[in-house]
């Protein structure tokens, strides 16, 4: 549930960076989303299609990268994406993850007609 404060923040940015950069209409959205933010692309997308009428978004098609959680090994100190194993590419010890890593919403690009 906690992806409706979520996207009405996204479409405020939105409405935000039309103003700024005077778009008219915002064709596509690409977010990235972190694997343990908890946000579901269903749900976010679901929100979206009910707030976004009326905006600069409305219509928008929504497009989810997941983002894999970084992890740095505690041995070389190497900084790798959490896929299947919390182990090092490189010397094999075990990988912590980095802070905040994985947790990201974020925008990554966006497709749009200028006015
Ligand atoms: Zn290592």
């Amino acid at each position: 549930m906690h992806e409706l404060p979520v996207v009405q923040d996204l479409i405020k940015t939105l409405d935000e960076e039309s103003r700024e950069k005077g778009i008219e209409r915002i064709n596509r959205i690409n977010l990235k989303i972190g694997e343990l933010s908890g946000i579901i692309g269903e749900c976010v997308q679901m929100y979206f299609d009910i707030l976004s009428a009326g905006h600069s978004s409305e219509k928008a098609e929504l497009r989810f990268i997941r983002v894999p959680a970084m992890l740095r090994c505690e041995n070389c100190g190497k900084e790798f994406p959490h896929e299947k194993s919390f182990d090092c590419p490189d010397c094999g010890s075990m990988g912590k993850l980095i802070k905040g890593s994985g947790r990201e919403f974020l925008i990554e690009s966006v497709e749009a007609d200028l006015k």
